[in-house]
């Protein structure tokens, strides 16, 4: 079988092309999202215990080829994938969507982690669309200059800001859907991570239309690995492997 590691849009859409013809596919994900939205094809949830640990469920499981599908920001599973596959000869592709580039109209600062985003707040905003997840808000939790607007899937843990509101959504999400949300808080500086991809994207748009500046946290730094940014090209390369397997 194929084994996708997954939790995002990319890792459904490519487990319902590879089950739709016809190729034996597992979906991994992390198990954190407590009503996830279910691929296609078999699912497994839960960590695997680290490198050694997955190598061996690799091999227990037949698996052909792995496709790292992972976010972009989910550093310790796709370096532990990393590890595993040259380990057990298993082929390992991974699939990333390109990162979102500054337009025409823009205001971006590029900050390497959420600790540098928090530290660029003060001079840029005092009211907070804080979009980049529901982990690491620790970071965020001594600016006490700003009001912030919490977007995140499932309730984050504390520490948060100390002056925060939670909105709990997961999108997709439409521009007039973001700037009524801009509007009605008189956000005035929006904070997020450089996912990439369609379906959170239009945040930036509405931050283009309303001149508001953003502070975008780059992608952290991933290993070596042949990769691919469309699902039809690791369509591609999995359904090579399923064959020649
Ligand atoms: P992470 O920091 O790389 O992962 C932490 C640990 O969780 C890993 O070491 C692994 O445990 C386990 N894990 C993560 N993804 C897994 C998967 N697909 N299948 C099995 N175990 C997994 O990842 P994260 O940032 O917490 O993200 C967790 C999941 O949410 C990922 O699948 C990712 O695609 C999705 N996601 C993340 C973000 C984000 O911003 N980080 C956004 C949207 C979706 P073991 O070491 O025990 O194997």
């Amino acid at each position: 079988m194929i084994l996708i590691l997954g939790g995002t849009a990319e890792a459904r859409e490519l487990a319902t092309a590879l089950d739709e013809a016809a190729i034996a596919v597992t979906s991994s994900l992390a198990g954190r999202v407590s009503n996830p939205k279910l691929p296609a094809g078999g699912v497994r949830s839960g960590g695997f215990g680290g490198p050694a640990a997955l190598a061996d469920w690799l091999r227990g499981n037949d698996v052909i080829a792995t496709v790292d599908a992972t976010h972009p920001f989910a550093e310790r599973i796709s370096a532990s994938v990393a590890q595993a596959c040259p380990a057990t000869g298993v082929p390992l592709l991974r699939l990333e969507r390109p990162s979102w580039s500054e337009r025409q109209g823009d205001d971006w600062r590029r900050v390497p982690d959420l600790r540098a985003a928090a530290a660029l707040i003060a001079p840029l905003g005092k009211r907070v669309l804080l979009t980049t997840g529901r982990q690491g808000l620790a970071a965020f939790a001594k600016v006490d200059q700003a009001w912030f607007l919490v977007r995140c899937v499932e309730p984050p843990p504390p520490p948060l800001p100390p002056r925060h509101m939670l909105a709990l959504d997961r999108g997709p999400y439409t521009l007039e859907g973001e700037l009524g949300l801009i509007d009605r808080h008189h956000i005035d500086l929006v904070v997020t991570k450089d996912s990439g991809g369609r379906h959170t994207e239009a945040k930036l748009d509405a931050a283009r239309e309303r001149a508001l500046p953003v502070i975008m946290v780059d992608r952290p730094p991933r290993p070596e690995v042949n990769s691919v940014a469309t699902v039809a090209e690791a369509f591609e390369w999995a359904r090579r492997h399923a064959q020649a397997g």
